[in-house]
């Protein structure tokens, strides 16, 4: 074994041509390589192998003590012993005028690829307030200061301050989930799919899940409630059509079997025309009356009603609640605006059905997540949540807002020659699934440039660092100030100057 994860890297071969290793499918990093040969090895009489250095005599190098200094004696040497390896394998270190010095220089450079980190921080400019390629919500700084706390040594994670007994970390969250929503009793697991998974799997079980044709979704990433069901051990009933589905169509298909309403919000797509869709009071007294769970996956987890924003149709998890579904699924990273996780909230008795489930355990919330969601939770509670948690703020700000920030950055971009650079308007989309129909009016620096085509220049600010991550409109790049911070507007300025200087 080796340390320093060289044991995860495949390390490709040294070869003497352009080479570039995994990262042209993956990560685009540079992978060091030796250089071209200036000439090729003629006969094994001259065979350039037999020059190559020692590991002993290379590491006691001065320039190799302050490689080791630097990334420390096994990373070193391992990589020394790899392109070593390497090298003798491709029979040649003669394009290496000193091949001690060549040897260090490619162990150098790869030391510094590997030690340099590959999740960077992104500067989003695209308008898309929950980006799941870009991560999702950006967390509260009370979340971000719960996470830093719980990650830099021991909590009473679960543990009883007053008795000293072993506790339930679900205590953190619990009373927060039920206060905010209304529902008898809550549970926090790691995503929003993980909270399907295991709530099917303890409710329907070996019996039917009814769900309507109309709802029967693909959320992306292969996660399809079809597939989903099957998992569980449960059998999938269909019924209705894909655009009409009545309550008469669950009535008629229950049977003795039959143990789960499955209700599922169309998160990221919409049936439009000539639709039907049983209310959920309706669905919920038939529920009620036949003795089965009616439970709603609604996604996008919204906690407050958006309507006054111009977002409407993300039904709030309250109005679920109180519309009388037993269990209601949502995201910890979408509307919420908090960390990854799962929440599965409702009545009390089916609650510990799913708490006791082996699935529950395997899908188990981790310390951070539960610590920014807690923290995230308690805004809600507080005066002005619009304020604090990112993705409301980005989604609630007023277009005047908008518009000055996109000016801020017009100006701080300054001019140059051959390049179209302007204030506009244009319409950005909350993302993460939640209303795809709805767009968001907004404000955006529109750039043109008539030397670099739109694709390279989106791919300089994606190079720049901070990365910068734009939209794409017609032939122009877009800007949209929706999902930059104030703070931000000067590097992205900067960024962008230096993308377009080149
Ligand atoms: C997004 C979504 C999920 C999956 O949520 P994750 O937290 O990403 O696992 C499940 N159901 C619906 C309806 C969704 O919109």
């Amino acid at each position: 074994m080796r340390p320093y994860g060289w044991s995860n890297l495949r390390v490709p071969s040294l070869s003497w041509g352009q080479h570039t290793s995994r990262s042209e499918r993956g990560r685009r990093r540079r992978w060091p390589i030796a250089p071209e040969p200036t000439r090729p090895a003629k006969s094994a009489h001259a065979d350039p192998r037999r020059n190559l250095p020692a590991i002993g005599a290379l590491s006691s190098l001065p320039r190799a003590r302050r490689l080791i200094e630097r990334h420390g004696q096994a990373a070193v040497i391992a990589s020394l012993r790899d392109v070593l390896a390497e090298l003798r394998r491709t029979a040649g270190q003669e394009g290496l005028e000193d091949p001690a010095e060549g040897v260090l220089n490619i162990v150098e450079a790869r030391l510094g690829v590997t030690m340099s980190p590959t999740l960077l921080q992104a500067l989003n400019a695209t308008g898309i307030v929950i980006h799941t390629n870009l991560g999702r919500a950006p967390l509260a700084d009370e979340a971000q200061e719960a996470i830093k706390i719980a990650a830099a040594g021991y909590s009473n994670l679960e543990i009883d301050l007053e008795t000293g007994k072993r506790s339930s970390r679900q205590l953190h969250v619990e009373k927060l989930l039920t206060d905010i929503t209304g529902a008898q009793a809550a549970l926090a697991v790691n995503n929003c799919a993980g909270a399907v998974l295991v709530t099917l799997a303890a409710l329907g079980a070996g019996g039917g899940i009814i769900a309507s044709r109309g709802e029967l979704v693909e959320i992306g990433g292969e996660f399809r409630i079809p597939d989903v069901v099957r998992q569980t051990g449960g059998r999938l009933v269909e019924v209705g059509t894909t655009n009409r589905t009545r309550v008469k169509d669950y009535e008629q298909a229950i049977d003795e079997t039959t143990r789960v309403l499955l209700r599922t919000h169309p998160s990221n797509y919409r049936i439009v025309g000539f639709t039907e869709a049983p209310p959920l009071p309706d669905l919920a007294q038939l529920a009620r009356s036949r003795g089965l769970a009616l439970v709603e996956d609604l996604g996008g987890g919204a906690l407050i009603d958006l309507s006054m924003h111009g977002i409407a149709g993300e039904p709030t998890v309250q109005a679920s609640v109180a519309g009388g579904a037993d269990i209601v699924l949502f995201s910890g990273d979408k509307l919420l605006g908090g960390p990854q996780a799962g929440l599965i909230v409702g009545r009390e008795d089916l609650i510990q059905r799913i708490r006791s489930h082996p699935l529950a355990r395997a899908l188990r919330i981790d310390k951070l997540s539960l610590a920014a969601l807690a923290a995230t939770l308690r805004l809600y509670l507080g005066a002005e949540p619009r304020e604090k948690i990112p993705v409301l703020r980005m989604l609630t700000q007023p277009p005047q807002a908008i518009a000055a920030r996109a000016q801020r950055l017009l100006e701080a971009l300054g001019a140059f020659e051959q390049v179209a650079i302007k204030l506009d308007a244009s319409v950005g989309y909350a993302g993460g699934g939640a209303m795809p129909m709805q767009a968001l009016p907004t404000s955006v620096v529109r750039i043109a440039s008539e030397r670099l085509s739109v694709d390279e220049l989106a791919r300089r600010l994606r190079m720049g660092r901070p990365c910068v991550l734009a939209r794409i409109e017609s032939d122009a790049l877009v800007l949209d100030a929706r999902t930059l911070a104030d703070s931000e507007v000067s590097i992205v300025a900067q960024v962008v100057r230096s993308a377009l200087q080149r």
